[in-house]
């Protein structure tokens, strides 16, 4: 997937951008635990 930031593209699956190390949003599937899992609490 190719990051929006640099437009490095980095392989199928990474969360992060390799290049810059922007999370990549793009993701297929319920991934998000990189995400705090209580909205709003942090
Ligand atoms: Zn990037």
């Amino acid at each position: 997937m190719k990051c929006k930031y640099c437009n490095y593209e980095n392989k199928v699956g990474d969360r992060y951008c390799e290049n810059c190390g922007a999370m990549l949003e793009n993701a297929s599937g319920g991934n998000g635990r990189s995400l705090c899992s209580f909205k709003g609490t942090c």
